[in-house]
């Protein structure tokens, strides 16, 4: 017989079915059996390549998207990565409008991945003809058959998952899943997931990992928006100062927050622990299982689905930098061991 060659036809097709992990040792003294969807699997390293494709294939079934059209997007992190990775394949121009608050490292990656990166004053109001939130308007509306992706409003991204993340997990444990935990950023990943859970088996408890700085949780406990609970924070693509229309918040049970320096020392411990080289908001998830647990929300029977977003490739200069983690204060210089290396 004559051998096929196995080959994959570009590297869209890698997108979705990221394995399913169980955790070991990290949830040793844990309550409950706890599996990670790992999300770095994906090609573009991230859950956002999942938004991406969908978005864009789905603007190709409605016929608004035609071959050397132009996307455009508002995000530095993930999604312009994803982005900008299926418009190389499927031949779009991207543009992406960033905030000078980003990093060199991530502006170089996405003009690396041939986006357009358009640089916006980080110091100015959202209504500011500068801000990226305008620039990208304004670019939509110059640029005839230009499509604005807009995650945080845009109920494609919350299909994205229910077609693909949710069908994925409930395969996989073969129903038996009993609580979904996920970082909410536009809040897509989970409520697709849960929207596709919930209709299986409405006794799946959905929990939404929060940061301290954000809106999401009070919003969800009280419907109203309260300013008061905003102020900076480190961890990026969790939380959010004001509510995602990507988020349904009637599908969360709960949200648990986290801080900074606890997600920080977890995201450590996933490397050191399960081998997991993770990002910043997987630690963040992570932690928030750890506090889950203690607040008694899991039993020996209990099988929890954590999904980790991101690489751990990513935070380099962040997390994973000990002169970073100690300008924090992450590090208690009495107390914490910075782990050294020896110089020969
Ligand atoms: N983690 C990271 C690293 C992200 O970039 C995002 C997206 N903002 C999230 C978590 C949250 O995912 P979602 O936007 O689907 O809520």
């Amino acid at each position: 017989m004559k051998e096929e060659i196995k080959a994959y036809n570009n590297v869209l097709e890698l997108i979705g079915n990221t394995p399913l992990i169980k955790l070991n040792k990290i949830t040793q003294n844990m309550k409950g059996n706890y599996f990670a969807k790992v999300e770095a699997f994906n090609p573009g390293h991230s859950t956002k390549d999942r938004i991406a494709l969908y978005i864009l294939e789905e603007a190709e079934r409605k016929g608004i998207l035609k071959p050397g059209d132009t996307i455009i997007e508002t995000t530095s992190g993930n999604t312009g990565f994803s982005i900008a990775m299926v418009s190389i394949i499927k031949g779009y121009e991207c543009i992406l409008a960033v905030s000078s608050k980003s990093s060199a490292d991530k502006i170089d990656m996405l003009k690396t991945m041939g986006a357009k990166v358009y640089v916006c004053p980080a110091n100015v109001s959202a209504d500011d003809p500068r801000s990226y939130y305008e620039v990208a308007k304004k670019l939509h509306s110059e640029i005839k058959g230009s499509v604005y992706i807009n995650q945080y409003f845009n109920e494609l991204n919350i299909d994205a998952h229910y077609h693909t993340t949710g069908p994925e997990i409930w395969e996989q444990t073969a129903g038996k899943i009993t609580h979904l935990v996920a970082c909410s950023g536009t809040g897509g990943t989970i409520s697709g997931t849960a929207r596709f859970l919930k209709e299986q088996n409405p006794n799946v408890k959905v929990i939404g990992i929060d940061a301290y700085g954000s809106v999401l949780q009070k919003y969800h406990q009280t419907k109203e928006f309260d300013a008061n609970e905003i102020y900076p924070y480190r961890i990026e693509g969790l939380g959010k100062n004001l509510i995602p229309t990507a988020t349904d918040f009637n599908i969360i049970d709960a949200f648990e927050k986290v801080t900074d320096e606890s997600s920080a020392h977890t995201a450590r411990e996933l490397a050191n622990t399960e081998g997991l080289f993770v990002g910043y908001t997987s630690g963040a998830a992570m932690q928030g299982l750890k506090q889950l647990d203690e607040e008694g929300e899991f039993t020996a029977d209990s099988n929890i689905v954590v999904i980790f977003p991101d690489h751990g490739s990513r935070y380099m200069s962040k997390i994973y930098n000990d002169e970073w983690m100690s300008q924090q204060g992450f590090f208690d210089s009495e107390t914490a061991e910075i782990p050294q290396i020896e110089y020969i």
